[in-house]
């Protein structure tokens, strides 16, 4: 048998729009400002039809006052008291491993290469703000944000190479001078689509990709004022396939940073 626990229950009515089988009863309903609530919300057990879900999945009921009357709820808190203090999190670009071990989880990748690319990377002007994905945070998807500072050339030669997503992802490329937020205090050369079609990025922007859909080379081709890339993709991990063969020969051949990047997950 399925049970509201009173103390609990904030009376949101949540659970009468989402029951499968619609055993949650509703009675009184009034609003606090625009917000539905109700007086009373109970189960009806001749309706339920047990399947489990508003007490097997996580924020079902959002006050988690909903429980098994043979497995009564039992109130797990860490010693400091706090019971979310876990979705609260703070990186550490310092220890941050995602440069080598998506590499070092191919097949092909060995230390000196390994190396190769931390060596790479640690000349660019980019300053780590956080990371985060479905292993660091269950449940998350893949995020990056970092800051780009001020540099007079470009960042890379080809830059990042035209490459896919298996997921859709957002690209936000924010200026950070409050007088004129929509600067961005930079120029970024990046191709769309397999024809390479080239534009240039010097404002504040937000960039939708497709799943599947060719993007890239990125180019940072110069900035005046640090401006943030934010990364938001719709997968739970980061995954990549490049497609090189579409660069000119030559570039391919010249620009050895080209290497850092790795098939992933495909
Ligand atoms: S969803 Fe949870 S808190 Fe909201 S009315 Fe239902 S049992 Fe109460
Ligand atoms: S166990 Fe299933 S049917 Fe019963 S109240 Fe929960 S969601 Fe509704």
């Amino acid at each position: 048998m399925y049970r509201i626990d009173e103390n609990k229950c904030v009376k949101c009515g949540l659970c009468i729009m989402e029951c499968p089988s619609n055993a949650f009863v509703g009675e009184g309903q009034y609003n606090v400002r625009h917000s539905v609530v109700y007086q009373s919300v109970r189960i009806d057990p001749s309706r339920c039809t047990e399947c489990g879900i508003c007490v097997d999945t996580p924020f079902w009921c959002p006050a988690g006052a909903i429980y098994r009357d043979d497995e009564p709820p039992r109130e797990v808190r860490p010693a400091d008291g706090s019971k979310y203090s876990e979705y609260i999190y703070h990186y550490d670009a310092e220890k941050d491993t995602y440069f080598q071990k998506p590499f070092s989880e191919h097949a092909g990748a060995d230390a000196a290469f390994i190396e190769r690319v931390r060596e790479h990377v640690s000349h660019y002007p980019w300053k780590w703000v956080t990371r985060l994905d479905n292993e660091v945070m269950p449940g998350s998807q893949f995020y990056i944000i970092r800051w780009t500072l001020p540099h007079d050339k470009p960042v890379q030669d080809v830059g990042h190479p035209p490459h896919i997503h298996k997921d859709a992802e957002l690209l936000f490329v924010i200026g950070t001078d409050p007088e004129n937020p929509d600067e961005l205090g930079a120029e970024i050369e990046f191709c769309l689509g397999p024809e390479l079609e080239k534009h240039i990025i010097n404002k504040t922007c937000v960039i939708y990709i497709p799943p599947r859909f060719i993007h890239g080379p990125w180019r940072e081709l110069k900035t005046t004022k640090p401006w943030l890339f934010i990364e938001v993709n719709q997968g739970p991990h980061h995954t990549e396939k490049t497609y090189n063969q579409l660069l000119p020969k030559e570039a391919v051949e010249r620009d050895e940073a080209l290497d850092i990047f790795i098939d992933k997950w495909y």
